[in-house]
C-alpha cells in the first residue's frame, strides 16, 4: 500500500540524520521527487537541523524537536485540511 504524506513525517527525522536504512531512504527520496509538499518540509528541516548544527555538532535538544515537529504537523494539516 502506497504511503501517504503524513505517513512520512515521522521518517523525514531519522531520514536526515541518516539513520534510515537503504530501502526508506530510496522509498523517501522517490517521494520527494513527486511531492512538492514534502520537499518543501524537508527543506524546511533540513535548513533548521543545519541552523541548529553550525552551532553545536550533536542531536537536536529534544525540546526543538518536539517543537519542530509540532510546527510540521501543524503545516501539513494546514496544507492537507486534515
Ligand atoms: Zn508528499
Amino acid at each position: 500500500m502506497a504511503k501517504k504524506c503524513q505517513d512520512y513525517i515521522s521518517d523525514l527525522n531519522s531520514y536526515l540524520d541518516g539513520e534510515l536504512s537503504a530501502e526508506l531512504c530510496e522509498q523517501i527520496e522517490k517521494h520527494l521527487g513527486q511531492c512538492r509538499n514534502c520537499r518543501i518540509v524537508v527543506d524546511t528541516m533540513k535548513q533548521t537541523v543545519s541552523l541548529c548544527r553550525d552551532g553545536k555538532a550533536e542531536a537536536l535538544p529534544a525540546a526543538l524537536e518536539d517543537k519542530l515537529n509540532r510546527v510540521l504537523k501543524a503545516r501539513w494539516e494546514k496544507k492537507f485540511g486534515k
